[in-house]
This record gives C-alpha cells, structure tokens and sequence, in this order.
C-alpha cells in the first residue's frame, strides 16, 4: 500500500538525503582516469580538508565508515602495539572488536555508556606508561549509540600532560559536519570520518584526515594492507586521481554537500544541531523521561537517546511509531538494546523537521502506551520560539 508523504528517517545516520545531492550523483559516470576528472578529484580532496579544518592529507575510501577505521590503524600500528581506547558505547566497543581482530592489543577504560570519553583516566594511564609501549589512544568523538560527545582538546591535553608520544586517533563518523571539529586544531593524528551522517550523503565514502605525525609512522607500519595504503594513494592525489576506481557519482554529491556546508556556514551549521539538540532534551524533559548522557556539556547535537520507563520496550514502541507514523527511530545497540531509543536530529534538517518527529515520538508513546506527560513537543516548540533568529 502507498504511504503518503515522505518517510520520516530520524535515525541518527544514515541521515534524510536533500534532493539537491540526489540531483547531483544523478550524472553520468565519467572515465576516472580521463582529463577532467582531476578537478572532481581535486574538489572532492580540498573541500574534504576544509571539513576536518585540516592543512595536512585527507584520503577518501569507497567504504563504510568501519573501512576507514581499520585504514586508521593498519596504516599506523603494527601487530602487538598497545593501544587505549575509551568505552564510550557500542562504536568504541565495535572499534576495539575490529583493532583485537587485526592483531593490536588496545585496553579498554572502562566507561557506563552516559558520557563522553574520561580524558583523567586516559592521563593516568598514559603517566603509569613510562616505557611508552602505548602507541595509539583511541577515542569516539560523537558516540553515534548515546547521544555523548567526547571533549576531544581534553583529551589532546591529558597526552600532552602526561607527556607521552602515543598518536591521537579519532572517530567523528556521525560528528563531521554536525559538531565543531578541528583535526589540526585539537592536534589529532588520525581522524575517521563518513558520509551518511553530517554529510547528509548516501552511505558508501569513508574518510582519514592524518596528521605529519601520522604519515611519518605510516612508513614503519609492519602491518599488512593494501587497498587502505595510504602511500599508495598519496602520488594518484596529489594530481587529483585514485589508485583504483572511485565513487565517481558519491564524489559528485560530496561536492555539492560541501557547497551546501560552505553556502550555510560551518558555525552555523553546528550551532543548528546544538539548539536542535536542546530543543529535544526540552522535550524528553518535560515528557518525564530521561536522556541517556548524563554528563552535562556532553549532550550531543546529533541525536538524544531516551531512556524507556523501567518494564517498557524501546522496540516496541518503535515498531509502534513506524505503524502508525512513517517514521523510523534509533534503535538500543547491544548494552541498552530495547533500553533507549534515539531521535536523530542530523544533516538537512530544521525547526519544523524536528517539531514534525517530535510530534511523531510523542504521538507514538501515547499509541504504545508508555507512560509519560504530554506536552514535550510544546517544550520543545517554546524553546525553538524563543531562540529563532534571522541569520
Ligand atoms: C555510523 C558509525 C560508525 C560505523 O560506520 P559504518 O558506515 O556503519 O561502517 C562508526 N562510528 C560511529 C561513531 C558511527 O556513528
């Protein structure tokens, strides 16, 4: 049966596509070795360092965001080096899963899943490593699974206290583009990136923003790898080219997303998210529920995950929005699986955007019968009203 309208995808990436990038993949594929697609390349490269407000190299992978976390490490660790890796949720914990399989060592600092990396934790530990057999810390900028951010210069400091060379290594998959970032800024090694998220793209590019630092030890990696060498796609690059076949049309709809971003602003565009990201907490307030982030100054822009009342299915009542509203939500990833749900408040979206999916939770809580107080869309709608400027 046809629905209606559009479907409403707030699920915290992949994120709602606006047409103009549709528009712009819908191209025809052009020969990647050809003379014009050096400027394609170009484009794609430079605007990506504009992004992660970089100076130093960008690589982009046809990939998953997962490929270009095993490109972080297996261009810059060898077998056996140890590394630290916070547990903020369920991607730190996946990202730890993948550096055990391809024969790191990481400790995990053990976290409750309520907030952002703890950057004291990483200090002592890096003070306790006087032989600096730690190579890397490891660290998920926005933790897409709990709506917590990581305070990256924090963390950046905590190394530099504890006067240790390990490289800094980050995940801002779902931060890019949503939350302030600054890869040479905050002196980050190695940043890891992705498309379907604040770059309001379909899923498939991966990103790797790395420091001199970073490409200095990727020439005495002793890992084994291939299609995620850097080095080999350092030469192609330069002059606007990739070692093997690109996305050519995603390639397009970066280039356009990066217009949208530069027409908009990038201060703009995080300031969006953060006021959205208020808006909604208004709203799980004032509906008697509890956002899952619990440290303040942590609450992510890009997504609030919810706690479900004691004895209630986040799934269900899920399933239960989708029914009746056309309208899909973040489900609970492994610890909190059926615990939360989230609302993505991501990429292209707006005031009305988010009152439309707040309508939709709270209508949606009311059909699955989950206690909870009226008049969290009304919350959020106020604080909308009174912080709306003309920019
Ligand atoms: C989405 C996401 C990933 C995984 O990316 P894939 O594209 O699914 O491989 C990793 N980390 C974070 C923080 C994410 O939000």
């Amino acid at each position: 049966m046809r629905t209606a309208g559009r479907h409403f995808l707030q699920i915290p990436g992949p994120s709602p596509v606006p047409d103009r990038i549709m528009r712009a993949i819908d191209m025809p594929v052009m020969d990647h070795r050809g003379p014009d697609f050096a400027d394609v390349g170009r484009q794609a490269l430079d605007g990506m360092k504009w992004i992660f407000k970089t100076e130093n190299r960008v690589f982009i992978f046809p990939a998953s965001g997962t490929g270009a976390w095993e490109a972080a490490l297996v261009n810059t660790l060898s077998p056996g080096d140890k590394l630290i890796m916070s547990e903020t949720g369920h991607f730190s914990t996946l990202w730890k899963s993948l550096a055990i399989k391809l024969g790191f060592d990481p400790e995990f600092l053990e976290g409750d899943w309520r907030s952002g990396a703890d950057s004291e934790k990483i200090e002592a530990r890096l003070r306790a490593d006087t032989n600096h057999e730690i190579k890397a810390v490891c660290v998920v900028h926005n933790e897409t699974s709990t709506g917590s951010v990581s305070r990256i210069k924090e963390v950046r400091k905590a190394i530099d206290e504890a006067n240790h060379p390990a490289l800094l290594m980050v995940d801002t998959i779902s931060g890019l583009a949503s939350i302030d970032y600054q890869h040479d800024e905050w002196g980050v090694d190695v940043t890891v990136g992705g498309s379907q998220k604040g770059l309001m793209l379909p899923p498939g590019l991966s990103f790797n923003a790395a420091s001199e630092k970073a490409m200095a030890a990727s020439k005495n990696t002793k890992s084994l790898h291939s299609y995620w060498n850097w080095g080999e796609m350092v030469g192609p690059n330069d002059k606007g080219y990739f070692p093997y076949t690109p996305a050519t049309n995603m390639l397009y709809g970066l280039i356009e997303a990066i217009k949208m971003l530069r027409e908009e602003g990038l201060d703009n565009v995080f300031a969006r998210h953060i006021r959205h990201g208020e808006a909604a907490r208004a709203a799980v307030r004032a509906w008697g529920l509890e956002v899952l982030c619990n440290r303040q100054g942590d609450e992510s822009g890009v997504l609030t995950a919810v706690l479900m009342p004691e004895g209630h299915s986040a799934d269900n009542f899920r399933a239960t929005t989708l029914k009746h509203f056309n309208m899909s939500l973040g489900n609970g990833l492994s610890k909190v699986a059926d615990k939360v749900f989230r609302i993505g408040h991501l990429g292209d979206f707006n005031d009305l955007t988010l009152m439309a999916t707040l309508s939709g939770v709270e209508m949606g809580l009311g059909k699955a019968n989950v206690p909870h107080n009226s008049g969290g869309a009304q919350a959020a709608m106020e604080h909308l009203k009174q912080t709306a400027t003309l920019s």
